[in-house]
């Protein structure tokens, strides 16, 4: 991170009355625990209650992280989001690099004007900011915000509501330390977030043992009757129609993680998961080893995000959506390697 961007920072939020934090549409951990930390730091800097705009509903696994009754639902209201923006004098996006990741809250953040500040640890970061803090080599927004915050000079202004944002956020982004957690620095920084009095295994249990029976009949279903593996691919994927999901009576964040469960088997090296929603597929892709799913998903799938996770999405039917993956993959398939 150049001291200069650290600086920048520094006279922004310094000079800042009414800052917001923005987090991406159908928000992970790393999303909420960024933006909530962020605006408890922004709260103790400037005295203000700082208000979280997220495009729509976050898992319940992410709604007892301190601070999220701040968090306004652009879904549920609209106009609350317009008029928080309009109050506003600095706007801090944290966790996405392009415009299309806030979806219909889009042209009510980017038609306001209003200065905006970039954190986060996506490629290639597309927008209209006028400080763009972006580090790829991150695990996840979280980790960047705390370098951050401590590059400030503000070390003291962490607290336990601030730790247990940005831990939950390295955590989930990295699978519970499971990938993209080899450097050193994501390590110090967890153990750093660690001497602040609050229980790891409590936030673990309250992520990811908080899904409904449902969901885990859903997982069983999706293992048994619906992952296909790709012969020759090193390739498996899983796709569920709507009908699947209310039959398991689908609740937001259900799905998360299902994209990698195919990794369990031996050889895996690429994993989709399709889901069909109202009016267009979504697709997740996952990759370990050689292949780009982020150069994949935004070349045959209006997509993008990091070299091994990325998503985008595809015309209906979910089928066709299937197909075009399976055709693409076999296109690909020298590519894909250890
Ligand atoms: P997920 O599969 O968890 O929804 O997303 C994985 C990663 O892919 C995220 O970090 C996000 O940056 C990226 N991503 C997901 N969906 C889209 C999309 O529609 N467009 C772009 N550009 N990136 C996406
Ligand atoms: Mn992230």
């Amino acid at each position: 991170m150049k001291e200069e961007f650290v600086q920048k920072f520094r006279e922004l939020t310094e000079s800042a009355r009414r800052p917001a934090v923005i987090t991406h549409f159908d928000p992970d951990g790393d999303a909420v625990g960024s933006a909530l930390g962020m605006a408890l730091y922004l709260q103790k800097k400037t005295k203000n209650k700082v208000p979280v705009l997220i495009p729509n509903t976050d898992p319940a696994f992410l709604q007892w992280l301190p601070g999220h009754d701040q968090v306004v639902f652009y879904d549920r209201d609209p106009e609350a989001c317009a008029r928080v923006i309009q109050a506003s004098d600095l706007l801090i996006l944290v966790d996405f690099n392009v415009r299309n990741r806030l979806k219909k809250m889009e042209p009510c953040v980017f038609a306001s004007r209003i200065p905006s500040v970039l954190i986060d640890h996506h490629p290639d970061p597309d927008l209209p900011a006028i400080l763009v803090i972006s580090d790829t080599e991150r695990s996840s927004t979280a980790e960047l915000i705390y370098d951050l915050i401590m590059r400030c000079g503000d070390a003291e202004l962490i607290d336990t509501d601030i730790a247990v944002n940005l831990f939950t956020g390295i955590m989930t982004d990295t699978g519970c330390f499971s990938y993209n957690a080899s450097r050193p620095r994501t390590f110090e920084i967890t153990a750093q977030l660690l001497q602040y009095p609050f229980n790891k295994d409590t936030v673990y249990r309250n992520v990811y043992d908080f899904y409904s029976e449902q969901r885990m009949r859903l997982m069983g279903y999706c293992l048994h009757q619906k992952m296909k593996v790709i012969p020759g691919c090193r390739t498996a994927y899983i796709a569920l129609t709507r009908k699947e999901l209310e039959d398991f009576h689908h609740e937001p964040g259900d799905t998360e993680g299902f994209v990698n469960l195919p990794f369990s088997i031996r050889g895996t090296l690429v994993t989709a998961l399709f889901t069909e929603k109202d009016d267009h597929v979504k697709i997740s892709f996952r990759s370990r080893g050689s292949f780009a799913v982020n150069t994949f998903a935004s070349r045959y799938f209006s997509g993008g995000g990091h070299f091994h996770a990325a998503g985008g999405e595809y015309p209906l039917p979910l089928d066709a959506a299937v197909q075009k993956f399976t055709e693409m993959i076999q296109q690909h398939k020298d590519e894909i390697r250890d």
